[in-house]
């Protein structure tokens, strides 16, 4: 059992969802005669994983995914808490309404606990106090054109006015840093088109984007640090690695920056990407291999803080699996059921613990969004979610196994590492070797200070 970064055995106590004492391997039984015992012999028990990024696209465009299948995939993964972002839903969660909408949608149809990012647009800029009050673990924003017509992009100046802001709120800002230099993806192309390209496509968003983007980013919030607002600045899914010395240098300057990046940046990598396979498109890209190392550098040395699936489905009809037209299909990756065996897969071969990962996939991001005193430690006080895991298990990822909704994967085939064989959410058990387990029992995570229920944080 995973305890403060160190596996041992041990026993894990639980009442009413709670764990309320771990105790010796070895512990008379007989002493707790009521008791429902589980004995998992020498597996591994870590803490459910949390995962900050995931879209649900519910409601509106709940035929790309839908609380029901991700939340389902994602106990499968491991993972017992999410986050969902505010977009590819429609309505976008940019108001309390949409965000009130979301909640009722939820309930009932979650099979692990789930907490939501509100959305920063132009338009509500003056509002945000109301999405912020109603219990948004924090806010999301774009700089760069979002793929869905009523989530625009935010400016500079947008940018300073929401962390000034939310920086009172304690509440962090996370933001899709890209900045275009030209008007289109296809003008860095000089014309020339993308087609089926992968290199074209990914000449088409650059690392600069990232670079300038999270440049800009930094000089904004060091302004508002200069006049005493700290806001928490966390750059979403970051691939380019150039952009790791800027986000250092901004921690080492007091900045309270954090970034994420994800499996997809972190196993897979261009060389070996096949043109005229959509599967692959996000945004930004997954880079070349000698990106991807230095990306690992970076999770080595603290600078990016943890690792999110960006779980992002669509219909296969968007991802233009039979043109294979790069240019034009949706960008996004489906992972979220595969994240833990992926990542671990990697990290063992690059010398890294079990324990690091969990750190990666679970402590941190829980801090991240505020629930690190309930979620990603096993712990007395903490909520009993936990995972049993086999770290030796060996097997390849096959569509049939998959739970979201649409059975799309850039890594079917793909030979991993690392079995989740049970997953409890709140000392009940949830997903056990391929099954899910009884009914839904998600609970909505909404920030401490405000809050539209009694799920609260
Ligand atoms: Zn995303």
């Amino acid at each position: 059992m995973l305890i403060d970064g160190t596996f041992d055995a041990a026993s894990l106590l639980v009442s009413d969802g709670i764990i309320t004492e771990i105790r010796s391997f070895d512990l008379d039984t007989a002493e707790y005669e009521d008791a429902v015992v589980h004995d998992f012999g020498h597996k591994l028990i870590i803490p459910g994983l949390v995962d900050t990024h995931v879209h649900i696209n519910e409601p509106g465009r709940t035929h790309w995914e839908g609380f029901h299948y991700a939340t389902r995939a994602a106990a499968a993964g491991g993972i017992t808490s999410l986050v969902d972002m505010p977009l590819n839903s429609s309505p976008v969660t940019t108001n309390v309404s949409a965000l009130e909408q979301k909640l009722r949608l939820f309930k009932g149809n979650g099979w692990v606990d789930c907490g939501f990012w509100g959305g920063v647009v132009p338009q509500n800029i003056d509002d945000l106090d109301d999405l912020l009050d109603a219990g948004v673990l924090g806010l999301k924003a774009f700089t760069i054109e979002s793929g869905i017509d009523e989530f625009p992009e935010v400016n500079a100046e947008h940018l300073t006015k929401v962390m000034r802001k939310i920086g009172k709120y304690q509440l962090p800002l996370l933001v899709h840093a890209e900045l275009q230099d030209c008007h289109t993806e296809h003008d860095v192309l000089q014309g020339t088109p993308i087609g089926k390209s992968y290199s074209r496509f990914l000449a088409s968003r650059p690392k600069r984007w990232e670079n300038n983007a999270i440049k800009l980013l930094i000089a904004l919030a060091s302004s508002t640090n200069d006049d005493g607002i700290f806001t928490k600045l966390h750059i979403v899914h970051l691939s380019s690695s150039d952009a790791l010395s800027l986000i250092k240098e901004g921690k080492e300057k007091g900045l309270r920056i954090s970034a994420e990046t994800c499996p997809h940046y972190l196993s897979l990598f261009s060389e070996a990407i096949p043109d005229g396979n959509c599967i692959f498109k996000c945004c930004p890209p997954i880079r070349d291999n000698a990106n991807r190392d230095l990306l690992w550098g970076g999770l080595a040395d603290g600078t990016i803080d943890f690792i999110v699936s960006d779980h992002s489905p669509s219909p296969p009809e968007l991802k233009q699996l039979e043109s294979g037209d790069l240019e034009n299909a949706w960008g996004g990756i489906s992972s979220i059921q595969f994240g833990l065996p992926l990542s671990w897969t990697e990290a063992k071969n690059r010398g890294f613990d079990l324990s690091k990962v969990i750190e990666w996939m679970s402590t941190n991001p829980a801090k991240f969004c505020g629930l690190e005193k309930r979620k990603g430690r096993l712990a007395p006080s903490f909520d009993a979610d936990f995972v049993v895991f086999d770290d030796h298990a060996e097997y390849v990822i096959e569509e049939q196994n998959i739970l979201y909704r649409h059975k799309l994967s850039p890594y079917i085939g793909a030979r991993v590492m690392g079995l989740v064989e049970k997953t409890f959410l709140r000392g009940n058990l949830v997903y056990s070797d391929g099954d899910i387990i009884g009914f839904p029992k998600g609970q909505t995570l909404m920030n401490h200070r405000h809050s539209l229920n009694d799920g609260s944080v």
